[in-house]
């Protein structure tokens, strides 16, 4: 998977569960295709998240009614699982 590091969202992702370390979302390619995906990693220990798609549905006519970010999924994923450790 091809890796391009975004950004670090200090306010937006907790640290890492395990080391305390800075969380980096990062959005990839599957086998290069173009459709993004996404995965949060640990900077420091290098734990992270399965990665999420962004998942696009359209309507009969092709049109988009609904764009869900996998940003956002593996944000809330990764958020998640902080509270709970
Ligand atoms: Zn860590």
């Amino acid at each position: 998977m091809d890796e391009t590091v975004l950004y670090s969202v200090d306010d937006e992702l907790k640290s890492c569960p395990c080391c305390g370390g800075q969380a980096i979302l990062r959005c990839g390619s599957v086998n290069g295709k173009s459709s993004n995906v996404y995965s949060i990693v640990c900077g420091t220990c290098g734990l992270s998240t399965v990665t999420e798609p962004t998942s696009i549905r359209e309507d009969s006519h092709g049109s988009i009614i609904l764009r869900e970010s996998g940003a956002d999924k593996v944000i809330k994923l990764w958020n998640r699982r902080v509270s709970d450790a």
